[in-house]
């Protein structure tokens, strides 16, 4: 079902009036974790300002260590919702148990499967269930062909509104936090008409390359960007070495519109 061989025309997922992968590139942006109502309204405004369309924000966080902050849960979902629209957004966050894919419908836009549940088959039945639009992420040592089966999941229980989302996988490199499999960008538009975008957050790990890593994302074809961005990085509860401020975002979004790359 997510072949191109059977269906040639890219898929355009429909988010309410925002469209997906009709050619425009698309930036989603927002705070790793949802801590506080402020942290989030910052953000939130900041974006209107840029002229996107869709917050993103961890609510249920599937962290490495159980020690680690593990989300606000329900409570993060309708902070983001409230936020969203305030400023006229769309919310899309990760949703990590098939039994709050229901439960998730009430606040937010687009289910977001993360890497480490790529190939939580139930997760994945549930969300083409839910018939919400999903962001599904590429496992961090998924191949490409088993990133397109997990799709197929979904698209298998009648939900083809899916975007795909590059997101670094696991070398031995060890200056960047993983390697952006760059290749898989055409490969994955080559094989299947989904939206494919690429997470230059997660895939790198570091601030610095981030906008020649969006830039040649873009070149390759993706249809789309997800990037985090918090109101102060170093007392984020979560991915504090990553995210970039809020100035810091306004510098990447004109340097991304000079490209013309990104409009
Ligand atoms: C995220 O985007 O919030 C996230 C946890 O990313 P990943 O699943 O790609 O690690
Ligand atoms: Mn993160």
């Amino acid at each position: 079902l997510v072949s191109r061989k059977r269906h040639p025309e890219d898929t355009v997922v429909h988010v309410g009036d925002v469209v997906i992968g009709d050619g425009r590139k698309t930036l989603i942006a927002g705070p790793c974790s949802v801590e506080t109502e402020e942290q989030v309204f910052q953000v939130a405004r900041s974006l209107k300002e840029q002229g996107l369309k869709l917050l993103r924000g961890g609510a249920f966080k599937p962290r490495t260590s159980p020690y680690d902050f593990q989300g606000l849960g329900e409570t993060g979902l309708s902070i983001l919702r409230q936020a969203a629209d305030k400023y006229g957004l769309k919310v899309i966050s990760e949703i990590v148990n098939p039994a709050d894919m229901e439960r998730a419908a009430r606040y937010v836009d687009i289910v977001q499967i993360g890497a480490r549940n790529m190939q939580n088959f139930e997760l994945l039945k549930a969300a083409g269930d839910a018939k919400l639009p999903v962001f599904l992420k590429r496992g961090m040592s998924a191949t490409v062909e088993e990133f397109l089966f997990a799709a197929e999941y979904i698209a298998s229980k009648g939900n083809t509104q899916v975007m795909l989302c590059e997101r670094g996988i696991r070398t031995y490199e060890k200056w960047t936090r993983n390697t952006l499999d760059i290749s898989a960008v055409p490969l994955l538009k080559q094989e299947s008409h989904l939206p494919v975008f690429v997470d230059i957050t997660h895939s790198t790990g570091r601030r610095d390359i981030q906008l020649p890593v969006a830039k040649a994302a873009l070149a390759a074809g993706a249809d789309g960007l997800m990037l985090e961005v918090h109101p102060d990085p170093s007392v984020a509860l979560s991915d504090a070495n990553q995210q970039i401020d809020i100035p810091q975002f306004e510098t990447f979004m004109n340097e991304m519109r000079s490209t013309g790359l990104f409009k």
